[in-house]
């Protein structure tokens, strides 16, 4: 569903690749965590994911990462926005309406689907996340927790076969962070979305994990395995 076949990223005026020779294959239905110390390229390689590197980040990306079967360097952010859902650290970054409900239907609005299945997809959407009764709420007025879910279900509204999340529970307190991991297993095991999640405290969320890929120093491949693996490097 993900792969990376030799990329590296190398931004301007760099002095080396901030990710290189990457091979990943992540399948289909398996959530993978990229872990790894603050700077060694996490961002980068999620980037090449959702297509924001290279198109909104400058620098220029080698060999070829293939989402759903599309050639991220060729199709922008906004025309992935079907296959790869992306959530940032900061949920407040992402949105850009007052209300859950409004916010849910707003990541659907360039698809041109018709009204119906927008709001069936709504429901369906606020169902899966728990958000029934917030539905009305100010976004501004929810917990840390609450809005990162709403930002998740914001990019789930179009299907996406691919969820990519940068650090989604390092902003939550443990209660908050095992809403949104509770939520993540859900989509993974009852819809078969594929999920890729950088975190850097493995511990969390390493019991979640089909695979896990870590990027060890910057620069440096990356190393995977299975989470039991990893633990023992
Ligand atoms: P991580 O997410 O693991 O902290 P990043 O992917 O954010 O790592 O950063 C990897 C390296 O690339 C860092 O040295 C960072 O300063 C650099 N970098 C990240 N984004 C850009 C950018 N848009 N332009 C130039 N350099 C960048
Ligand atoms: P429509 O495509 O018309 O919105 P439905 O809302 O009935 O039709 O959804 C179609 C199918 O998509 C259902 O089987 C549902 O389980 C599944 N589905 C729901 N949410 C997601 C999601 N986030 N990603 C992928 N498939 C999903």
């Amino acid at each position: 569903m993900i792969r990376f076949e030799q990329v590296s990223v190398v931004y301007d005026g760099a002095p080396g690749p901030a990710i290189r020779d990457v091979e990943l294959t992540v399948p289909e239905g398996e959530l993978c965590l990229l872990v790894g110390p603050s700077g060694v390229g996490k961002s980068t390689l999620l980037g090449a994911v959702s297509g924001l590197v290279p198109h909104f980040t400058g620098g220029t990306l080698r060999g070829r990462v293939t989402v759903a079967g599309r050639d991220t360097r060729t199709h922008k952010p906004r025309e992935l926005a079907d296959a790869v859902g992306t959530v940032g650290q900061d949920p407040l970054a992402h949105f850009v309406t007052d209300t859950v409900e409004d916010e849910l239907a707003y990541g659907m609005e360039s698809l041109g689907l018709a009204p119906d299945v927008m709001r069936r997809r709504v429901e369906e959407t606020l169902d899966l996340l728990g958000l029934a009764e917030l539905r009305d709420r100010p976004i501004a007025s929810l917990s840390g927790g609450q809005r990162q879910r709403v930002a998740i279900g914001s990019v789930l509204t179009p299907h996406p076969r691919v969820l990519v999340l940068d650090e989604p529970t390092s902003a939550l307190d443990p209660g908050s962070a095992e809403e949104v991991l509770a939520v993540l297993q859900r989509l993974v095991h009852d819809l078969g979305t594929t999920v890729l999640m950088a975190e850097h405290r493995l511990e969390r969320v390493v019991q979640y994990a089909d695979q896990v890929v870590l990027l060890p120093a910057p620069g440096e491949p990356p190393v995977s395995g299975t989470p039991a693996e990893i633990m023992a490097v």
